[in-house]
């Protein structure tokens, strides 16, 4: 599975990242959040994602089991990423495929996700 190098921010820019992340294991996800969400989602362990700025401006909003973190710009509101851990303990990011350059969401495939009854 070869990757890419993607550009990502929040809607205002405060909040931006660059990341390698295969686009092929996209997914949307019918658990609450993500069904007000609207974001399609792809994986990538964190060691593949670099925080260009925005640090102390991003809010940490977590709920229900608190596995992930929901990361989201205090400026504009947008949840640009979520950070959470892989079954395998490998700490991972989730990245909201809607904040990238360059990426047009209408064009994957993504596959569905049960998140709902998880
Ligand atoms: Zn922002």
């Amino acid at each position: 599975m070869a990757g890419e190098t993607y550009q990502g921010a929040c809607h205002c820019g405060a909040v931006s990242f660059s990341v390698d992340l295969d686009l092929a294991g996209a997914l949307k996800c019918n658990c609450s959040i993500c069904t007000k969400l609207g974001a399609v989602w792809a994986f990538a362990p964190k060691s593949n994602f670099a925080l260009k700025s925005g640090a102390a401006q991003q809010g940490d909003y977590q709920f229900g089991k608190k596995s992930l973190h929901h990361r989201f710009c205090t400026s504009c509101g947008i949840e640009s990423y979520a950070e959470g851990m892989a079954p395998d303990g490998t700490a991972t990011v989730g990245i909201n495929l809607r904040c990238l350059e360059g990426v047009e969401v209408e064009k994957l495939t993504p596959r569905p996700f049960d998140g709902r009854s998880k």
